[in-house]
């Protein structure tokens, strides 16, 4: 399992061993269940988990996490050539070629031993259309249904028509659900889980926003690792209990002067997905130049409406309106305006000195705006940004060299702002 970078530091944190643990406990729950006759879903990283929870025995798997999980460990490369020697291209995203890689292989090089077979894919449109193809493989290979959800692409903040289009094609899914599985949704137990998933979530932001602290307790790398369970315990109780615990540590550690990077001098912000074959090097190599990349897009974005960077409330009433206004929390369904707002923020709230711009050869969709929002950066807010090239779990794709050049420049750009007098951002 991917293991925090707080793990190497003097103090180990107990959270770090929490979270290996509760990842194994996850996928072996998830393989346990399954062939105990459950229902599996496979979906993508935005699909409104909770939901599964309404009904008594449907499990969920999502590949692209299980695909971060298997860059983290050091064999994304390898499933990825398995699916190029089937003839998948280079180009594709390099998620879905591990996944395709792991499932080619029957689960062989997994670190969770692959996934269950699924009774139904459920894939969606917002985050990006390639994963609809994706999961279409799978369509023609098993011939296992696949339901797609059409999320619209939000320029602005979702008006009311997208919201109930969005509101509607989950009770689509539901009653799809009922129809393959023969088990009835209860909205009560749906709801259970989208409390606690809220709860959750409002830990996640007490910890995510210690990067406002100077120095700052975290790194955005811990928030990176972190982010896990987030995608294979959504909706439980142990889930709220592993953030709380994060964020209290976190600050006890910083109450007994603990910092993950001492002697911080460039606080910085990381725009795209984590580089995951990296996280552990380049977090030591950054903080042996006094640098932390405290913040990232990736992380705050998460329970968060689309432009903002605080966590959005759940009122207790509808379970389903929750999720479909959340829909468009990930970055890449936002246009430039929305990203723009959220990274201010996070620029102003977090003292953000510079900003890396990871252009990633896998995520187009993520990558496409950079150039824009690195101008405005740049020019409007007048914060040094450099941009890096980047894969985000195919480390074939990634110089750390180049990648360095680009950041010592970065840090030097830094230095020549505060040595001429010009204040910081915060
Ligand atoms: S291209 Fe980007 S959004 Fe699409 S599956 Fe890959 S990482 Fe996710």
């Amino acid at each position: 399992m991917v293991e925090s970078p707080l793990a190497g530091k003097p103090k180990k944190s107990e959270s770090a061993k929490r979270l290996s643990a509760m990842i194994a406990e996850d996928y072996m729950t998830l393989h346990q269940r399954a062939s105990n006759g459950a229902f599996v879903v496979w979906i993508a990283i935005v699909v409104p988990a909770e939901l599964f929870a309404g009904f008594d025995d449907v499990v969920y798997a999502v590949p692209e996490s299980h695909a971060a999980m298997s860059a983290g460990k050091g064999v994304g490369a390898l499933q990825c050539a398995k699916a190029e020697q089937a003839g998948y291209s280079a180009d594709l995203c390099s998620y879905a070629r591990i996944d395709i890689g792991t499932v080619l292989d029957g689960g062989r090089d997994s670190p969770s031993f692959g996934l269950p077979r699924p009774h139904l894919l459920v894939s969606n449109n917002n985050n990006c259309s390639l994963l609809v193809k994706w999961f279409d493989i799978y369509h023609r290979m098993w011939g296992t249904p696949h339901f797609v959800l059409d999320i619209p692409f939000c320029y602005e903040e979702q008006n009311g028509l997208n919201f109930s289009y969005i509101r509607d094609q989950f009770k689509d899914l539901i009653s799809t659900i009922e129809r393959l599985s023969g088990q009835r949704f209860r909205e009560e137990k749906a709801a259970q889980a989208v409390s606690l998933s809220a709860e959750a979530l409002k830990e996640w932001k007490r910890f995510i926003g210690l990067a406002s602290h100077r120095p700052s307790p975290i790194t955005a790398f811990d928030s990176f690792v972190h982010m896990a369970p987030i995608l294979t315990s959504r909706g439980t109780r142990r889930l709220v209990e592993h953030y709380r615990m994060l964020a209290d540590e976190t600050e006890s550690l910083e109450a007994d002067g603990v910092y993950p990077v001492p002697g911080e001098r460039y606080r910085l912000l990381w725009d795209n997905i984590a580089p995951w074959h990296q996280l552990r090097k380049m977090s030591s190599r950054l903080a042996g130049l006094g640098a932390n990349i405290t913040t990232a897009s990736y992380t705050y974005c998460i329970g968060s409406l689309e432009g903002s960077i605080d966590a959005y409330p759940f009122d207790g009433t509808d379970p389903l309106a929750w999720l479909a206004r959340l829909q468009n929390f990930s970055v890449c369904p936002q246009g430039l305006d929305l990203r723009l707002r959220a990274m201010q923020r996070a620029i102003e709230r977090n003292g953000i000195d510079g900003v890396i711009f990871a252009s990633n050869r896998s995520c187009k969709v993520y990558s496409v705006m950079q150039m824009d929002q690195m101008r405005h950066v740049r020019d409007t807010l007048g914060v040094p940004a450099i941009m890096i090239d980047v894969d985000h779990a195919d480390e074939r794709k990634y110089s750390e060299e180049a990648a360095f050049v680009r950041i010592e420049a970065l840090l030097e750009t830094i230095d020549a702002r505060r040595s001429s007098g010009r204040p910081p951002t915060a």
